[in-house]
């Protein structure tokens, strides 16, 4: 299961983040997931709860947003989104397309809470 290994990859990621803003606990992660990235979402949020556990993300909550497949086609330069299982241009039809999006896997949001007392010292 690859997806338990992308979520500890993530983890190391948001304990940076939350180390950095010295926070005391993570409420919640944002994650998007290309629908062509391989990641399957419900096997990523069940390894998020595992890789989570014992973290400063212990209690945090999992929003994942799957960004759509996207070409460019070669031949007339059209850029759109298309289902991950049908990668041809939708303007003319040709498969000469490149994939511009979807492969991705980003953390792209962390949620902190921090600690009162250690923000403001008296
Ligand atoms: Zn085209």
């Amino acid at each position: 299961m690859h997806e338990l290994a992308l979520c500890q990859g993530l983890m190391a990621e948001i304990e940076r983040v939350a180390r950095q803003q010295q926070a005391s606990a993570v409420q919640r992660v944002r994650v998007a997931v290309g629908a062509l990235s391989g990641v399957e979402p419900q096997l990523l949020e069940r390894a998020f709860h595992v890789a989570r556990a014992g973290t400063v993300a212990g209690g945090a909550w999992l929003q994942l947003d799957v960004l759509p497949a996207r070409v460019a086609c070669d031949d007339c330069g059209v850029q759109a989104e298309v289902p991950a299982n049908r990668l041809l241009c939708p303007a003319c039809g040709t498969w000469r397309v490149r994939v511009v999006g979807g492969e991705e896997l980003l953390l792209t949001q962390v949620e902190l809470t921090r600690d009162a007392a250690a923000a403001q010292p008296t």
